[in-house]
């Protein structure tokens, strides 16, 4: 389902609730800020009260293990350092909100994940059966990245992205990101090219252009995020339907608030209903391409415009060793992705058919799969 209003948000089922570290944090960041985290853990067990289900993607890992240790026992900035923080933090993060949450009688289970457990439509499932199960239980799953092994390709880079994905794997409804500011606000510039904030914007588009703009560089205190990020994964949770809300973390009763249709924060919303299930939700949320194909005009409007299937006649080039059914990007002449896919052929075919006319396939390759070579089925345009 999607929210096109925020009337609309009791009536989603599946919440996915991302907590940034700057929510959980105090501001001195020398700790947790214990009446936010109460708040927000009476919050979510009340939407429970509601029938609904929730899913937390939390961050704070790292920023705890921080406060575990003296500064001088780690250098900054560095990976393996972060990685070991991550690995300090994790389970002090838990056992916050295994403490919190048994206040009112409720378990939670951690979930772990690195981008790469994602990549492979086994394993997505895998993770998607055991936190539908978790669900079944009554358990609410805590989500973090698994930050120890993840290498910079495996990253999700931040936990907003995480959440998104997160979203399409549990068939989130709604994907709500806490966050230490209110909202997304409105951006001009005064004479010296310095950035001028205006009102909070209510609702938009997720899609809108315009956000991108003024969403401003990607970095915020402890956490990775700032805003140019979490409007990214409304951009992902948009291409599986879902409707994002960001909203402010540090302010009592939120939750409650949004669900109740209370002016607060910002909603970015997908327009119209978006008929994106199964496959293609995780091609959205989890597939990462190993390779691609570089589209002429036609072929590229022909997916956008129609949902058609790529034909060779269509294809300028192709780029990477793929085989068939493996995930592989659509790119436009400037390089630009515009779609991913599955391979109807592996990738030394695909370069055999470059140009070529659907009953030349026979010919050039000595064997006929389709006539496409990614066909609409398994295809989903990007943003
Ligand atoms: N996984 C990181 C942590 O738990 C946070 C990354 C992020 O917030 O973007 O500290």
């Amino acid at each position: 389902m999607s929210v096109s209003a925020r009337g609309e948000l009791s009536t989603c089922r599946r919440w996915v609730i991302k907590l940034g570290s700057n929510v959980l944090l105090r501001k001195d960041r020398k700790g947790v800020d214990r009446v936010v985290f109460a708040s927000l853990v009476e919050d979510v067990v009340w939407l429970l009260e509601q029938g609904c289900e929730v899913t937390i993607v939390s961050s704070g890992a790292v920023a705890l293990g921080k406060s575990l240790i003296p500064a001088e026992r780690y250098k900054r900035g560095d990976i393996p350092v972060l990685q070991a923080l991550a690995a300090l933090g994790q389970p002090h993060l838990l056992r916050l909100y295994d403490e919190e949450f048994a206040h009112y009688q409720r378990l939670v289970a951690q979930v772990l994940l690195s981008r790469g457990d994602l990549d492979d439509r086994k394993r997505y499932l895998n993770a998607r059966h055991a936190l539908h199960r978790l669900q079944a239980m009554g358990v609410v799953p805590i989500i973090n990245e698994n930050d120890t092994v993840a290498t910079e390709e495996l990253r999700f880079g931040d936990n907003d992205q995480l959440a998104a994905m997160a979203c399409g794997v549990v068939g989130g409804d709604v994907l709500v990101i806490l966050s230490d500011v209110d909202g997304v606000f409105d951006v001009s510039h005064d004479e010296s090219g310095g950035r001028v904030f205006g009102d909070r914007i209510g609702q938009a588009g997720a899609l809108d252009e315009y956000l991108m703009q003024i969403a401003g560089p990607s970095v915020s205190g402890v956490g990775t995020g700032g805003m140019s990020t979490k409007i990214l994964a409304a951009r992902k949770a948009a291409t599986f339907g879902v409707s994002t809300m960001i909203a402010p973390g540090k302010r009592q009763g939120v939750l409650r608030a949004l669900y109740e249709g209370a002016d607060v924060g910002t909603l970015l919303t997908v327009d119209g209903a978006k008929d994106v299930t199964g496959k293609k939700v995780w091609l959205s949320a989890g597939a990462m391409p190993v390779g691609r194909i570089i589209c002429d005009a036609g072929a590229c409007q022909a997916v956008m415009e129609k949902g058609a299937s790529v034909l060779p006649v269509g294809v300028l080039g192709v780029d990477g060793d793929f085989t068939e059914g493996d995930v592989i990007e659509l790119v436009n002449q400037a390089g630009e992705r515009f779609a991913v896919g599955l391979a109807v052929y592996d990738g030394e075919s695909t370069r055999r058919l470059v140009g070529a006319h659907t009953e030349e396939i026979m010919e050039r390759l000595g064997y006929h799969v389709l006539d496409c070579v990614v066909h609409r089925d398994n295809l989903v345009i990007s943003t």
